[in-house]
């Protein structure tokens, strides 16, 4: 069992990490088929355990649906499993995506923000599937639907039933011409700013992460305003490794972070309001075996970083 439950506090869930759980493969982002993964939550977790991943985070987008099962899986297989969620949000008129880490999946803060972004998710679908189907691609919206199942639709749905279509030769393609940003498919949705979706987080007793920090087409001084934001608003750690990323550009938003966190830095920040330096967090952002990217668990913090994991540790691993 790798939790143990505050009985007067279900919101504040102390994990107990293990020593084994923190000196094997460590991954803190990946999807399931609850949101736009190939492995069901189950498989999920007996592939990171083939891979030697000793602590693993579940971190579907906008819901926490494949927790249950993740978690189920996990005690089978005595893997310590951190429920999670990747929570999508406006960052100005930027779309960002914040992990949230331990969160109680039961807290009623994440519970109304996975609801108000679920609805929003729906309507976005029904527009994409709108401005297909003016292209001619008749029956966008049943086959992403079918795609996504029982889980939470996103643009790789439709991405994938285009592939099966025949309409484009691989999902990359699909988001190059219809999907991603400035094409048809690119709806404008006013999901929940990120003030608000790490006060979410923080409410469900989580450690909020700012995800794949590269990944937003930012300038160096837009990344280091939106590093400075999300320590100012109570963000607590910046994924330095994640899957899609190489050595340098590690270096590169180290550094960044190491600016943001410096005594003095963080103008922004309410005035008494000291935050603590950003902490460090990975992840393979494992959605599929045949990714072109890093495969599950193959990630590793670089030596020198305080990582997140050091949230939670206090005691557990002392009292092994
Ligand atoms: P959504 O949350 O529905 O807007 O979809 C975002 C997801 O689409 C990301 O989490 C990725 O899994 C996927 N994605 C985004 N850009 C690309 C791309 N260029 N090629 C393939 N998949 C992508
Ligand atoms: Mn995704
Ligand atoms: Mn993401
Ligand atoms: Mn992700």
């Amino acid at each position: 069992m790798a939790f143990t439950a505050d009985p007067e506090n279900t919101s504040l869930v102390e994990p107990k990490l293990t020593r084994e759980a923190l000196s094997g493969q460590i991954d803190l982002h990946c999807h399931s088929t609850a949101s736009d993964g190939i492995l069901s939550p189950a498989a999920l977790v007996s592939s990171a355990k083939s891979a030697g991943v000793t602590l693993l985070a579940l971190t579907d987008h906008d819901t926490v649906a494949g927790i249950a099962e993740a978690r189920a899986e996990a005690e089978r297989l005595e893997l310590a499993l951190l429920p999670g969620i990747e929570l999508t949000a406006l960052w100005g008129k930027r779309v960002v995506h914040v992990v949230g880490l331990n969160v109680d999946c039961a807290a009623t803060a994440l519970k109304t923000a996975i609801d108000e972004r679920d609805m929003l998710r729906r309507e976005r679908a029904a527009q994409i599937a709108e401005r297909l189907e003016k292209r001619g691609f008749t029956g966008a919206y049943e086959g992403a639907q079918a795609l996504a199942g029982d889980g939470v639709i996103g643009r790789p749905h439709f991405a994938r039933w285009m592939v099966d279509q025949g309409h484009v030769s691989d999902t990359a393609k699909a988001f190059k011409r219809y999907l991603g940003a400035g094409k048809i498919g690119d709806v404008a949705v006013p999901w929940p700013g990120l003030a608000e979706t790490l006060a979410t987080i923080r409410a469900s007793g989580g450690a909020s992460v700012l995800a794949h920090p590269l990944k937003y087409g930012l300038t160096r001084t837009r990344l280091l305003a939106l590093l400075a934001d999300f320590h100012a608003a109570g963000g607590d750690a910046v994924e330095v490794v994640c899957g899609q990323q190489n050595p340098v550009q590690t270096r590169e938003i180290l550094a960044l972070v190491q600016q943001v966190s410096a005594p003095g830095a963080g103008q922004s920040a309410p005035a008494g309001a000291v935050r603590p330096p950003l902490l460090a967090s990975l992840g393979s952002d494992f959605h599929q075996p045949d990714q072109p990217w890093r495969a599950l668990g193959c990630v590793r913090l670089p030596a020198g970083v305080e990582p997140v994991w050091n949230l939670w540790q206090t005691g557990a691993i002392q009292a092994q």
